[in-house]
């Protein structure tokens, strides 16, 4: 029976899955390729069960502790005039008991309730698995060979281990059409709390400032297919930005010049992962690597905390037998995944307007909905089916299996 896992990725996932993989009694090691925990990136939200998730892992007064309290959302023009403000919670259907953090903080926190149990290694990647009847063969870019009983993914939408163990990612990473590109700024708006919005055709930049920060982040957001920049290549990757944007209007040249400038840099497509499977032998994914929703679902963090703690406890609940528990997991994720899919692929032709018309009509939407009579069930229905989604599915409150007469509790905790 499966005693010991090793983990790709140190972001979300990994130190999640690691958190409750050694609750159970597991012994966990994981690498992680930058040289340390990388904590930049935008807000992102926590909902539903993911909630339930950091409420049992004990994080959730920590993450309300660090919540970004923003205020309210504008949409600028080329002037800078504010055309329409609304609160900040009607955005992406925010609804009350929702956290919005920093995906950094979290990032920390998971890592601060692992790295005194868990054995990290940073700077470090896989480079092969063998599988075979009683363990995973690793070798490592530096570190000697070892053998694990099982190695999970959760090294994002470029997933190592996916590519080692399923395949070439081209068949499971489906490109909606956009890229997106967020970066630490100066806040020269003096923004506070308050996030704006600057649309035109095929091209979005949103500019916030949280509570707790002394800068602001920018994100620029615009339709293009696939670029085969490489993933390394963060010169080249902010070139491609700053050609697509120069000249775009607004604050967009100033903003352009802190994304120049800045380490705080995050580029990719956005893109789903969609897999028949998300375990092959002794192999599983976990997050972005198996079921990314993309950024415009809003979703993607709660997936992954989700995923974790399921992963982990049909491992627990199984008694450590990865096959019962590999199914388990497949069964218990399958809906729930494919719903906050299905919201990232309605939600992200709602983040960039095609043309000039429906990028004022979006607009005048935003000014006449709180005249509106119906104005409550318009609300509804944006912020509905998030809710649903966040909510599609039932955790199980894992009983850890009693073996040679101790609980798994009791083994690992
Ligand atoms: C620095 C950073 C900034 C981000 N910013 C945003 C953002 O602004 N908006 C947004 O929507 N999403 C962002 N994301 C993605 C977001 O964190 C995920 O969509 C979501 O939280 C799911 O998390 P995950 O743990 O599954 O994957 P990810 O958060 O993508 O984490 C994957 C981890 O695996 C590591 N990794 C990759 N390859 C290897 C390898 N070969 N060996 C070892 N480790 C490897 C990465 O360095 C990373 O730490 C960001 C991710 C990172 C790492």
């Amino acid at each position: 029976m499966a005693r010991t896992v090793l983990v790709s990725g140190a972001s979300i996932g990994g130190p999640a899955l690691a958190f409750w993989l050694h609750r159970y009694g597991f012994e966990v090691t994981v690498v992680e390729k930058a040289p340390e925990l990388r904590t930049g990136g935008y807000k992102i939200d926590l909902r539903g069960a993911a909630i339930e998730v950091a409420d049992r892992m004990g994080l959730l007064d920590a993450a309300r502790a660090a919540e970004t309290e923003m205020q309210s959302l504008s949409f600028v023009n080329d002037a800078g005039k504010r055309l329409v403000s609304m609160p900040a919670e009607l955005f992406m259907g925010r609804g009350e008991a929702d956290v919005e953090v920093m995906r950094g903080d979290l990032s920390q926190m998971l890592f601060d309730a692992t790295k005194d149990d868990v054995e990290y290694l940073f700077g470090e990647s896989i480079t092969g698995l063998v599988q075979g009847d009683d363990g995973v063969a690793v070798s490592f870019e530096k570190a000697a060979p070892r053998t694990f009983d099982l190695v999970v993914g959760a090294d994002g939408l470029h997933s190592n281990v996916r590519a080692l163990a399923f395949g070439d990612e081209a068949q499971y990473v489906r490109d909606l059409g956009y890229q997106v590109s967020i970066a630490g700024v100066d806040n020269h708006l003096a923004l506070d709390r308050e996030e704006l919005i600057y649309t035109v055709p095929g091209r979005t930049v949103n500019v916030y400032s949280t509570k707790q920060m002394t800068g602001a982040k920018a994100l620029f957001l615009f339709a293009a297919p696939q670029e085969p920049l490489q993933r390394r290549d963060v010169a080249g990757q902010k070139a491609y930005v700053a050609k697509e944007f120069t000249g775009a209007g607004w604050e967009t040249d100033r903003l352009l010049a802190g994304l120049e400038a800045t380490d705080d840099f995050y580029f990719d497509s956005v893109s789903q992962v969609r897999m028949d499977g998300w375990t092959r032998g002794r192999v599983a994914l976990v997050g972005d690597a198996g079921y990314c929703p993309c950024f415009a679902s809003g979703q993607g963090t709660s997936l992954a905390m989700v995923g974790a703690y399921v992963l982990a406890g049909e491992l627990a609940a199984a008694g450590g037998d990865h096959v019962a528990a590999f199914a388990a997991y497949d069964r218990e994720m399958r809906t729930f995944v494919e719903k906050n899919q299905e919201l990232g692929r309605n939600n992200i032709g709602q983040m960039i307007a095609k043309n000039r018309f429906q990028s004022w009509m979006g607009v005048q939407m935003m000014k006449v909905l709180p005249k509106l009579p119906w104005r409550d069930a318009i609300v509804e229905k944006m912020i509905g089916p998030v809710r649903e989604a966040a909510t599609a599915i039932e955790l199980k409150d894992y009983q850890t299996p009693v073996q040679d007469g101790r609980s798994a509790d009791s083994l690992g905790a």
